[in-house]
């Protein structure tokens, strides 16, 4: 049996999407509900594919089947395609079944030639109309079509004109247009050696060829990468009856929303031009007029119109985007489909259609992309300023800030506590710049990925981040950096987007964040629907306050090596490290332990009743310490002053740092290696910890902790360190005179830990995935470089889809996630598991984490909605 390559208008539906494309499917459900659309048909997307099977070539059985569907065109519309004396004239476009606007070609006007353009001009008694229309039609068959590159056509319209003297098109006549298709004729012929086609049938088969081929043109296939839509695929074609918004002054064309796409609102909203063409409305040339003003223009096809918006909206239950022509006084729907909008849109209109009875709650959740929330719980830039962005990093930590330029985290802080706005600018950021950090609007970092310390600390405290934007270098001597030929320097104002990862130079426009209503009724929908639990990363008091209003049900991970950066800790961290016996060691940390007990005592607090897991230490030593270059640099400005006690202090320093120093330090003396190593670092930790909960049970504060180990990958360090934690806990229970419940788990950021994990659950009361770690061991891609050097390059070759830092890695890291909660229940089979790592907010990845049956996800407080809304999403599609 041969196959079907061609629908009728007549033919179709709504639910024929993926054979006819998005447009077609429409175009036939509108006839199908009786709306006045231009007739046509549709060759479908398996036509595409076989055209390419085919090396190209549209076969004999497709080829009949065209022009026998151009036959019943012709006979339903009683004109013939081309016709001397009463043309038909038709339109090729593509029509994807994702939709990709502007990416692939359209032809209008098809069927006209030297003759047919002499009955269209007598038939509309309309000579000029008629020449425009063959010229467009000339014009854009010979760039699609015959690939005559367009400024050809510009340059003749512009000499002819410059010969009449006149300016604008409007001032063109007939017989100016007559000239200019004479001219394209002969250019098209002198460029491409080929007459331009004056067969109607050729001009419809070629175009068809030349929509399939633009599947696979370079904007088309970048759109595609972009928006990860299949490459396999492919486009239908529509070949549609042309109606003319151009015939005069009862004829007009428009674009219209049936609800405002950027703010939500249910009213119409639109633009139209009266006597234009549809590229007119999008060219800008002519200022369109708003659609309410049809009302007073043409009142009987204004409310037609409205009609048909509440018409489409119910029959699509969701908000359309329809283009629309007047011909002679009679409206034509060319086009409707479900309308691109803003997360605000996109909020309001859900909530509003649930109001409405179209939709249900749970259609409502899965309407809003949870991705896109990000912009709403962030400043941004406003989207209809204008910016032009002189660089592009990661973007490290969504929401955007403008401030002056400053490179030094100390002078960030003088300055910003003057009052003044800063964005730090750093090659990348070490734990010793936090002051500058925490005082700075945003940071800017030419080095590291979207977990490397800038970017991790920034998401934290809900500040923007741009990290591993490698165009831009940075000269500290000099207080500047450089982009090409731009030089910004110190004291100069820029902005940053963390949400695309642009940097700009000045300030730019910004909108306030602002949670409607209907953003927190989507939330409680989705809180009622979801299973997986939505904790927080969080590691102060202020940080775990935010949590918690963003809804966030606990701590998953509190990460204590943040609270020894803070200044006044520092140097007790580094006296501690400094050390050379326990005993000293002991002494430094004595001092630190009330100050950790005070912290998790405030985290505690605030967290009443919730659990909070606090990780023990776990970067390498030297991350508290200076880095050895400035070390040397400040010896050297000592020995030059002559600072014989200070010289003395540093130069022990540079050899702790040396001695200290790792090849691969992520790799090397750091989690759980170092409890082992210094078990008394994690005994004092373990004290303030159960110290804290103790106090604050005894004033009747409920208190759940978790206490994590982290980067185990073999049971035995665990159960050292467990018992080590077990010990300790007895010991403050003797001394508080009470006891408290509390947890003892790891975090599972190794694949031997998955390997393993029955053997390491034996040990542990909770896993909880630190994916951070767990993709730079899975992949070997160190997580502070690939993202910058080498994650860009393998999206654009399309090695991986996303960086497997930012988007799960499904296949890898999955499979290894998945392991380890099956090991780990076949020998507890109620082990909380959860996962910590930056994936904890990314919607694809918590719909996995949902999927293996994880317990919770934690992410940083900014993105605890994003969770909720993702996992609703995720219970919604893949019901356990
Ligand atoms: C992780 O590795 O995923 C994690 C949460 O820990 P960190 O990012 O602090 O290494
Ligand atoms: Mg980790």
């Amino acid at each position: 049996m041969t196959k079907k390559y061609v629908y009728s208008f007549h033919e179709g539906n709504a639910g024929m999407r993926s054979l006819l494309g998005g447009k077609g499917a429409n175009l036939a459900e509108m006839v199908k509900i009786g709306l006045p659309v231009p007739m046509g048909f549709t060759v479908t997307t398996e036509a595409c594919l076989n055209y390419y099977d085919e090396d190209e070539k549209i076969s004999e059985d497709m080829l009949s089947q065209i022009f026998q569907a151009l036959d019943n065109l012709e006979r339903e519309m009683g004109k013939k395609l081309g016709n001397n004396e009463d043309p038909l004239l038709v339109s090729v476009r593509s029509g994807a079944v994702i939709s990709m606007p502007g990416m692939m070609d359209t032809i209008l006007n098809l069927g006209l030639n030297d003759e047919s353009v002499k009955g269209l001009a007598a038939k509309t008694e309309n000579e000029r109309f008629a020449y425009d229309s063959y010229r467009r039609f000339i014009q854009m068959f010979g760039n699609v079509v015959m690939e005559v590159e367009h400024d050809v056509f510009e340059s003749i319209i512009d000499s002819v004109k410059q010969k009449k003297k006149i300016t604008q098109d409007t001032e063109m006549d007939a017989e100016d247009w007559q000239e200019v298709i004479n001219l394209y004729e002969d250019k098209i012929k002198e460029v491409t050696g080929r007459e331009f086609p004056q067969d109607p049938k050729e001009q419809l088969l070629m175009s068809i060829e030349a929509v399939f081929k633009s599947w696979n043109n370079q904007r088309a296939k970048v759109y595609r990468r972009i928006n990860k839509i299949p490459d396999d695929l492919g486009t239908a074609v529509n070949v549609q009856i042309m109606v003319f918004g151009n015939k005069g002054d009862d004829s007009g064309t428009g674009v219209a929303f049936t609800r405002n796409p950027s703010t939500g609102e249910n009213k119409v909203y639109g633009e139209f031009l009266m006597n234009a063409q549809g590229e007119d409305v999008v060219a800008g040339i002519r200022t369109p007029q708003s659609i309410e003003q049809l009302k007073d223009v043409m009142p009987d096809i204004y409310k037609q119109f409205i009609d048909i918006c509440a018409l489409l909206e119910k029959h699509y239950r969701d908000m359309q985007d329809i283009e629309f022509t007047i011909e002679n006084g009679k409206l034509f729907i060319l086009q409707t489909r479900s309308g691109k909008r803003t997360a605000q849109a996109a909020v309001k209109i859900a909530v509003e259609l649930v109001n409405e009875g179209l939709i249900n709650k749970e259609e409502a959740i899965l309407r809003v992309p949870a991705g896109q929330l990000e912009t709403l719980l962030h400043r941004r830039i406003d989207p209809n300023a204008k910016v032009e962005a002189i660089a592009k990093g990661l973007p490290a930590s969504p929401g955007a800030a403008s401030g002056h330029v400053v490179f030094d985290p100390d002078e960030a802080e003088t300055i910003g506590n003057e009052g003044q706005k800063v964005v730090l600018v750093r090659t990348e950021t070490t734990p010793d710049d936090i002051h500058g950090i925490v005082i700075a609007q945003g940071v800017l970092t030419s080095r590291g990925g979207m977990t490397s310390h800038a970017a991790v600390v920034a998401r934290g405290m809900g500040k923007p981040c741009v990290s591993g934007c490698e165009a831009i270098k940075i000269d500290y001597e000099k207080g500047e950096f450089q982009v090409g030929e731009i030089v910004v320097k110190k004291g100069d104002i820029i902005s940053i987007d963390g949400s695309t990862g642009e940097v700009i130079v000045g300030e730019v426009p910004m909108i306030d964040p602002e949670l409607s209503d209907e953003f927190n009724q989507v939330l409680k929908w989705a809180d009622e629907v979801r299973t997986l639990k939505v904790r927080a990363n969080a590691d102060t008091p202020h940080d775990a306050q935010v949590a918690l209003e963003f809804g966030a049900e606990g701590i998953g991970l509190c990460r204590t090596e943040h609270m020894f950066m803070a200044p006044d800790r520092l140097p007790i961290v580094q006296q501690m490290i400094m050390s050379e016996t326990k005993e000293e060691r002991e002494k430094a940390l004595s001092k630190l332990l009330p100050i950790q007990q005070e912290d998790f005592e405030g985290i505690f607090k605030v967290m009443e009743g919730l659990p909070v897991t606090v990780r023990l230490l776990d970067p390498p030593l030297h991350e508290f310490l200076p880095n050895a270059e400035d070390l040397i640099v400040e010896i050297s400005e000592l020995k030059a002053k002559g600072c014989s006690k200070e010289l003395e202090a540093k130069q022990e320093m540079l050899k702790k740092v040396r001695a200290l120093s790792e090849m691969n330090p992520m790799l090397g003396l750091r989690g759980c290696r170092l409890g082992l190593l210094y078990p008394e670092i994690y005994i004092m930790q373990v004290k303030a910890i159960l110290k804290a909960a103790c106090n604050l049970t005894k004033r009747g504060i409920k208190v759940i902790t978790e206490i994590e180990i982290p980067l185990v990958g073999h049971e035995l360090e665990l159960k050292t360190l467990r018992e080590i934690v077990e010990e300790t806990a007895d010991k403050v229970f003797a001394e508080e005179g009470t006891k408290v419940h509390y947890f003892i788990g790891t975090m599972i950021e190794l694949p031997r830990a998955c390997l393993t994990a029955e053997e390491i659950a034996n040990s542990a009361d909770f896993f909880s995935f630190g994916t951070n770690d767990l993709t730079q061991t899975t992949f070997g891609f160190s997580r502070d470089d690939a993202e910058g050097k080498i994650l860009p390059h393998y999206v654009e070759q399309r090695i991986l889809s996303d960086s497997p830092f930012i988007v799960l890695d499904r296949k890898g890291v999955g499979s290894l996630m998945k392991m380890a909660v099956e090991k780990g229940r076949d020998v507890k089979s109620d082990l909380l598991i959860g996962i910590c790592g930056e994936h904890g907010g990314e919607p694809s990845s918590v719909e996995f984490c949902h999927m293996i049956g994880l317990d919770f996800v934690s992410c940083s407080p900014f993105r605890v909605p994003i969770a909720r809304l993702a996992a609703a999403q995720a219970a919604i599609n893949f019901a356990r």
